[in-house]
């Protein structure tokens, strides 16, 4: 993988490019995806966003939301945009296989592959150009890089400052992670210039879901979290019918996992939940405990120190049993 300062002379010849990001995108990977668009199209690029699955209808009032494209729904669309890209952007995940069933795509296409990602551990061999920083707080602080490090800081408007901003707040936990360094404050100063209503962007985020997701989350707070002090650890396992019952849709479980990991003395936490096709897991950590190498170890998947997620095809009580061997083998890091 090259330098992606190698691309920065080329930005300006007009091209079709793809931009694509990790399955059930979080905000930093939609705001980095139409952040990253709202700053192309002002150089006369045709520009496709798609988004390999659908994603929470919180993200939708993202400037360039309405125009992305979903893998799954509008798959000839989307597979006449990549044909046609000479450039294809993948942002904030570190394996192909996050794309779900764009990985088999995106590896026979020929184009210019670009990786900008903050994931540990990226398959760097499958990309041409990119950046792979796990130091940075989020894909969106890297978008803001990536503009002004190629020397068109004044082309960020308000769209691309609220879209980056989305991704940088949500995945610095409203700038309270340690990730949060000088730079993240600088940049939002600097988004702030463009004029944005930074509360209005929270409110987008954090006070538009519906009644039904808290009344789930009642219900697993109260019937399916387990927690095993012994290990500091905290669990929830929910099965397919909560997620009837409760009619969960797309992002409302994200947050989730903070609740488990608010417990006094709990340094690792957990949610599993069988969403049908698979068994999703998220893990979050707080301290030295390693949940990136725990995720890739026991679950498939994957993702940050303290923030990581993985999927297994075996049936719930499988993958809860998994999890309960898992964190006796790392007792030892667990009471550390
Ligand atoms: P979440 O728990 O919010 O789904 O994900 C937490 C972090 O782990 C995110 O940075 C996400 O990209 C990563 N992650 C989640 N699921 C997987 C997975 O199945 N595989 C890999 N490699 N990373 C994942
Ligand atoms: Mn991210």
């Amino acid at each position: 993988m090259k330098r992606i300062s190698e691309i920065y002379p080329l930005l300006e010849e007009p091209k079709n490019i793809v931009i694509t990001f990790h399955q059930k995108p979080d905000a930093d990977a939609m705001g980095s995806g139409v952040g990253l668009y709202n700053f192309l199209i002002q150089f006369g690029h045709k520009v496709t966003v798609i988004s390999p699955t659908n994603w929470a209808g919180f993200l939708s009032w993202m400037p360039g939301a309405k125009k992305v494209l979903d893998f799954e729904m509008q798959k000839e669309k989307a597979l006449k945009a990549l044909n046609n890209a000479e450039w294809l952007f993948c942002l904030d995940f570190n394996v192909l296989n996050r794309t779900r069933n764009m990985e088999p795509v995106i590896k026979d296409l020929k184009c210019i592959k670009i990786l900008i990602d903050h994931h540990e551990q990226p398959q760097t061999e499958a990309f041409d150009y990119g950046e792979s920083n796990t130091e940075k707080s989020s894909t969106a602080q890297m978008v803001y890089d990536f503009i002004v490090n190629s020397g068109h800081a004044k082309m960020i408007n308000k769209e691309i400052a609220e879209c980056l901003y989305a991704g940088v707040m949500t995945d610095t936990g409203s700038f309270r992670f340690n990730s949060t360094s000088a730079d993240v404050h600088t940049m939002v100063a600097a988004l702030k210039g463009t004029g944005f209503d930074h509360s209005q962007v929270h409110e987008n985020l954090f006070d538009n879901f519906l009644e039904s997701r808290f009344r789930f989350f009642g219900n697993v707070l109260l019937n399916r979290m387990e927690i095993f002090y012994e290990y500091n650890t905290a669990l929830i396992a929910i099965p397919q019918s909560d997620l009837i019952k409760f009619n969960v849709k797309t992002g409302d479980t994200e947050g989730l996992v903070n609740f488990p990991l608010s417990i006094k003395g709990i340094t690792l936490a957990a949610v599993i939940i069988d969403r049908g096709d698979e068994r999703k897991s998220s893990f979050r950590s707080k301290g030295g405990f390693d949940v990136n190498t725990f995720a890739r170890k026991y679950f498939n998947g994957g993702g940050h120190f303290n923030a990581a997620g993985g999927k297994n095809t075996e049936p719930l009580e499988e993958v809860v049993k998994k999890f309960k061997k898992a964190i006796k083998e790392n007792k030892e890091q667990l009471n550390n």
